[in-house]
């Protein structure tokens, strides 16, 4: 596998690539980049998951002239939220060229908006066919500098109807450009697309070989409702594990990881490409040596791993294709030892479990969460066990005095003291899971989902910018999930519905939208309810998650409430303001929303 360095890159896209902390190329990327780079058409099969957004971001953007502030690429996918997904990773690796502009551009969003950043230049378009062409018929877009041009998710613009909006899209481009379509399978139409407008493509096919890995249970866990985190750490309560290699896709996430585990009391360590081989190979020794137990690392520096007691791994985020896969999970049951394979699934990476599975002809069983009682129950079984082993290993005569003192000096019994000498023993690591501990989600029923949309309010609510509290769901199990409330920047007047800011949250954040509890809509915000313990990526990646073109700006009400009490009230005991100096505080705050009105629609269609 070459690495992103060798590949030509361009220095701004680079440097990028370090900053994000991508390690290699993905199987797609390596393979597609150089024909890309050439100028050459391709056709590659590649589902969502393999890296295929970068795999033609990253050459368009090597080549992009700067200067001309005229559409030089565009993107043509099959969904609006594909469409904002593609346009937002363009900028996340065009972070070092400066003055760049991409436009995602879908049906139900302001047209009026959209004209206006036409108007003002942009290099990159990223749009549905249908919006697409009515800015082709209106002439408020222009693809006479268009150099590329590239059919994403083919197979679901067929599915979903919009072949002939392709075609005729496609005959208005110039005849010069290079074409590169992706599809996750080629059935016939996307083959005649190909045929027709492909100029001798390079064909790649992003699929592994089929290979069997027989000793090795695999289950899945769908990603929702509760960060990865949270629920790696209920999984790793539960599992018998001796040693674990837990894989991630970027060098950061490495490091992060391994330092989240540690500070809830696992003894974990990153190994990834930047760390000199030496040191690496230390961390791994020490892995052998049970210094360690947990290891964070990405595919390159997880190459060749071979050490006996690596009883499970745990594929944290997805890979990329069948063969990494293969790969990372043939790190455990080695050295004629069962092993064990859970990865992490997130809704829009189920085909990419489908491939894994068909190329693998074997069947990933679904996993449930363990629930709190099955934590409790093994905590206590741990605990026992530590007993049996204390009263095996350690001398207790000095301890055999004082409690015979205590039982003849105190009317309790020897269970009462026992028990309570069990309560000092946990008090720092508690054998029951606290409540109001954010409770992990299970797989969602059809049931609860329609309930939890029964929850939803779409009111349209006076605006009183009074925080309000989160309101508890009960999840499928009968458990509390504790939420928390969230502001984020849209609300009518950006002309979004409920729907959509479920929409955005469950495909951005990975939340199964039966968690997404209470959505109040006010005129320029709206508060909603999220389980506790969202993850910082994802925080920040909500912030610039867009809907209806406005980013979400998340925030939490909680943060705002303490910022106001800071600001507002000196004396921290303070319960409640007094009612007048609470009607004073909303009129201050009143007047410049006011103000702030009538620009704030402008504001919506202002990338
Ligand atoms: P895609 O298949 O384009 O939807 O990409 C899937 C995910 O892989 C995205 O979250 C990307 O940020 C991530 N990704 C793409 N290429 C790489 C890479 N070379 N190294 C690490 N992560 C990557």
């Amino acid at each position: 596998m070459p690495s992103f360095s060798e590949l030509s890159l361009s220095k701004p896209v680079l440097s990028a690539l370090n900053r994000i902390g991508y390690e290699q190329p993905s199987p797609i990327q390596a393979a597609s980049i150089p024909h890309l780079l050439d100028g050459k058409d391709l056709l590659g099969t590649a589902q969502t998951g393999t890296g295929k957004t970068a795999a033609f971001a990253l050459p368009i953007l090597s080549k992009i002239n700067i200067k001309d502030a005229q559409p030089q690429a565009l993107v043509l996918t099959p969904t609006r939220e594909l469409a904002i997904q593609v346009a937002e990773a363009f900028k996340t690796y065009a972070g070092d060229l400066k003055g760049f502009h991409v436009l995602p551009i879908y049906g139900g969003q302001d047209i009026g908006g959209q004209l206006q950043k036409l108007r003002r230049g942009v290099h990159v378009i990223v749009g549905t066919p249908g919006r697409v062409m009515d800015h082709l018929r209106r002439k408020s877009l222009k693809l006479d500098a268009l150099k590329t041009v590239v059919l994403d998710e083919g197979d679901e613009m067929l599915r979903m109807g919009f072949i002939d909006d392709v075609t005729w899209i496609l005959e208005h481009t110039p005849a010069a450009r290079q074409v590169a379509l992706f599809s996750a399978t080629m059935p016939r139409p996307i083959r005649k697309i190909a045929d027709t407008y492909l100029n001798n493509p390079a064909e790649i096919k992003i699929e592994g070989k089929a290979t069997t890995v027989a000793s090795i249970e695999q289950v899945y866990w769908s990603v929702s409702g509760v960060n990865k985190l949270d629920a790696l750490t209920r999984i790793l309560e539960v599992e018998d594990f001796d040693g674990v290699i837990l894989f991630v896709r970027t060098k950061t996430l490495t490091v992060e990881v391994a330092d989240k585990l540690e500070a809830r009391g696992y003894s974990a360590a990153a190994i990834n490409g930047d760390m000199s081989q030496q040191l690496r190979e230390r961390t791994i020794k020490q892995l052998k040596d049970g210094q360690i137990d947990i290891l964070v690392a990405t595919d390159v520096a997880a190459r060749g791993i071979d050490v006996a007691r690596i009883s499970h791994v745990v594929n944290y985020d997805i890979p990329y294709d069948t063969e990494a896969y293969v790969h990372r999970i043939g790190r455990t049951g080695r050295a004629g030892r069962s092993g064990k394979a859970i990865l992490f699934v997130a809704p829009r990476e189920r085909r990419l479990l489908r491939a894994i599975e068909k190329a693998t002809r074997q069947a990933i069983t679904a996993m449930e969460l363990p629930s709190k009682e099955q934590v409790n129950q093994k905590r206590s079984e741990q605990f026992k066990a530590s007993i049996t082993e204390t009263l095996q290993t350690q001398k207790l005569e000095f301890f055999h005095n004082i409690v015979e003192e205590y039982l003849t000096e105190s009317s309790a019994s020897a269970e009462d003291l026992a028990a309570a000498l069990a309560y000092m023993a946990q008090k720092s690591k508690p054998l029951i899971v606290s409540e109001g501990r954010s409770r992990p989600a299970e797989t969602r029923s059809k049931s609860q989902h329609d309930s939890a949309d029964g929850r939803r309010e779409a009111k349209h609510k006076k605006d009183t910018r009074e925080p309000r509290k989160a309101k508890k769901i009960i999840d499928e199990t009968g458990a509390e999930v504790e939420m928390e409330a969230f502001r984020l920047a849209v609300g009518y007047q950006h002309g979004v519905n409920p729907g959509d800011i479920v929409g955005a949250i469950a495909n951005e954040a990975g939340v199964d939208s039966a968690y997404i509890g209470r959505i109040e809509l006010f005129d320029d915000y709206c508060i909603v309810d999220l389980p506790t313990g969202m993850p910082k990526e994802t925080f920040q990646h909500l912030k610039k998650v867009r809907v209806r073109q406005v980013p979400l700006a998340i925030e939490k009400t909680s943060d705002k409430t303490k910022s106001k009490k800071r600001k507002g009230d000196s004396e921290r005991t303070a319960p409640k303001p007094k009612p007048k100096a609470k009607a004073k505080a909303k009129a201050k705050k009143k007047a410049p929303r006011d103000k702030k009105k009538p620009s704030a629609t402008k504001n919506a269609t202002k990338s």
